[in-house]
């Protein structure tokens, strides 16, 4: 269980939906979200009513089976699609009201985001990779990679700048990722399933790496996992089951444990 945000937790008022009270540090929420695809007979509701709320420096985890629709909450979160009714608030501001041009630019500046399958180019090299986000804000090319280099040194593969990301082993092609997500200076990590292509050794540093990248660059993160030895490396546990977000209750029953962690 992570460190200083357990105190700010245990103030947290948290309802039993696992929504907290309105606060100051609210920096994400999520408000009577659904999410249908499709129309008609064939519409399938996958989100039916989320209900998120959370603090600034907290990170959790969004467990749930395959298909659940962690996927689809984590885009609707990143305002990369739209839900089909609800609200999602960045900093109490309502992402519906911000215009396409604004959109961009939050996903560009406020969110870092780790892909399921990570979506890297694969002819491109680590640097060019992890440079893009800040090329899509006309930054030189130059200072771009500048400082992609000191991302990719901050994750560890400053030996692998140069290698294109198809030449990559899974885990180091993971940490470009990472980097990539945080090359421009987001406050929110969304990441889906980082570790879900991993062994359990690689599992385990990719995650030490996100617990180091959360703490000293004071993120606040939602990590969706299947791993539930990750998922209880998070400050709180959240469970997406037909359709809806409830706090887990593995989760709920173990917080004595979880201070006992903490003091180790
Ligand atoms: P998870 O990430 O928990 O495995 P997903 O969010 O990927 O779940 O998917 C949830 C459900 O929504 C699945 O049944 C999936 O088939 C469906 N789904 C996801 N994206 C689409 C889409 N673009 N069109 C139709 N159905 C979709
Ligand atoms: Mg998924």
């Amino acid at each position: 269980m992570a460190r200083n945000t357990l105190a700010a937790a245990a103030e947290t008022k948290t309802t039993p939906l696992g929504v907290c009270a309105p606060d100051d540090d609210v920096l994400l929420e999520a408000s009577a979200l659904r999410k249908a695809y499709g129309s008609g007979d064939s519409s399938v509701t996958v989100l039916d009513s989320v209900n998120l709320s959370l603090r600034a420096g907290e990170m959790v985890a969004i467990v749930g089976p395959s298909g659940s629709g962690k996927s689809t909450l984590l885009h609707l979160l990143a305002a990369l699609d739209t839900p089909t009714s609800g609200t999602v608030y960045f900093e109490k501001k309502t992402l519906e009201t911000y215009r396409d041009e604004a959109v961009a630019e939050f996903r560009n500046r406020r969110i870092g985001f780790v892909w399921q399958r990570h979506h890297l180019l694969p002819d491109f090299t680590a640097a060019e990779n992890v440079a893009m986000p800040l090329l899509m804000r006309d930054s030189s090319l130059d200072s771009a990679l500048e400082v992609a280099g000191r991302w990719l040194k901050e994750v560890g593969l400053e030996s692998r700048m140069q290698h294109r990301a198809s030449q990559l082993s899974g885990g180091e092609q993971q940490r470009v990722a990472i980097a990539r997500a945080l090359v421009g200076g987001p406050s929110l990590l969304l990441a889906d399933e980082p570790t879900g292509d991993l062994d359990e050794r690689n599992s385990s540093a990719i995650m030490d790496l996100i617990e180091r990248l959360h703490r000293t660059h004071q993120l606040t993160s939602i990590l969706a996992t299947h791993n539930p030895v990750l998922a209880k490396r998070c400050d709180r546990i959240l469970r997406l089951e037909h359709g809806l977000l409830q706090p887990d209750a593995v989760d709920q029953q173990a917080p004595s444990s979880a201070v006992e962690g903490e003091k180790s």
